[in-house]
């Protein structure tokens, strides 16, 4: 579907996250970088166990899955992968870009979009050199974050980041804070999609500080 016209050159976004939950952040900020650089097609990948947050307990994977799926599910030029979900364990996005350029046309070029927060540690990620021989890297600027700072610390890697810096109306809000809210009865209806929140209250995550449903995970690729 990407690669209809071999001659054409397409652009794919890939947003990596643990999605615990999604919120309109995440969904901004990938419309902000669409928009912005008309890309064809965005992919949505939650980590299995995200390697930054191995410490921290985190909602099962196929409730934050499915929540990006409820939360994607209205953009046509959008779509979830579970395959780091499927693949399990910690989940590096060098891995995740490798496989999705190993079976992908050769005329589609990834944009891994991201947050100033992420932009910051980028050069510690596993296999960092790998990921800016991959994707060119699409900040949307957090608020709260040094854009410039984090810009700084990337090009003086050394790695050969290529990295587009983005800014737009996107919500300052987190999945900490929104999870927090949650917990202590307090409205998040104006920074998670109404369709979320109905799946977050009939799961009965975040609730008492482990969203955990410890359901088994069937993944439709
Ligand atoms: P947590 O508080 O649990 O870390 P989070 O809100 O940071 O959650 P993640 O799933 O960690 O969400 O983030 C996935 C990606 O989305 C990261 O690259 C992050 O920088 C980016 N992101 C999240 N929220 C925003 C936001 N409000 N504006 C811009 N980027 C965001
Ligand atoms: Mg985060």
């Amino acid at each position: 579907m990407l690669s209809r016209e071999p001659s054409r050159h397409y652009e794919l976004g890939v947003m990596g996250g643990t999605f615990d939950p999604i919120h309109l952040g995440h969904t901004r900020a990938a419309a902000v970088a669409q928009r912005e650089l008309a890309l064809d097609r965005v992919l949505f990948v939650p980590a299995s166990t995200p390697s930054f947050k191995r410490d921290r307990r985190i909602a099962g994977a196929c409730d934050r899955l499915a929540m990006v799926r409820i939360a994607t599910a209205d953009e046509p030029l959008w779509s979830v992968c579970a395959e780091e979900i499927a693949r399990g364990g910690v989940s590096y996005t060098s891995e995740t870009l490798e496989g999705l350029s190993t079976c992908l046309p050769v005329n589609v070029r990834l944009s891994f979009i991201l947050g100033t927060d992420s932009l910051a540690t980028l050069p510690t990620w596993h296999d960092a050199g790998r990921i800016a021989q991959l994707a060119r890297i699409v900040c949307v600027s957090r608020r709260g974050e040094d854009d410039d700072a984090a810009l700084r610390g990337v090009e003086t890697s050394g790695m050969g980041f290529e990295v587009s810096m983005l800014s737009g109306d996107v919500p300052d809000v987190s999945s900490t804070q929104v999870r927090e809210l949650i917990r202590e009865g307090s409205d998040v209806s104006r920074l998670v999609d109404p369709r979320v929140l109905a799946y977050v209250r009939s799961h009965g995550l975040y609730r008492d500080g482990d969203g955990s449903t410890g359901c088994a995970v069937q993944v439709r690729r």
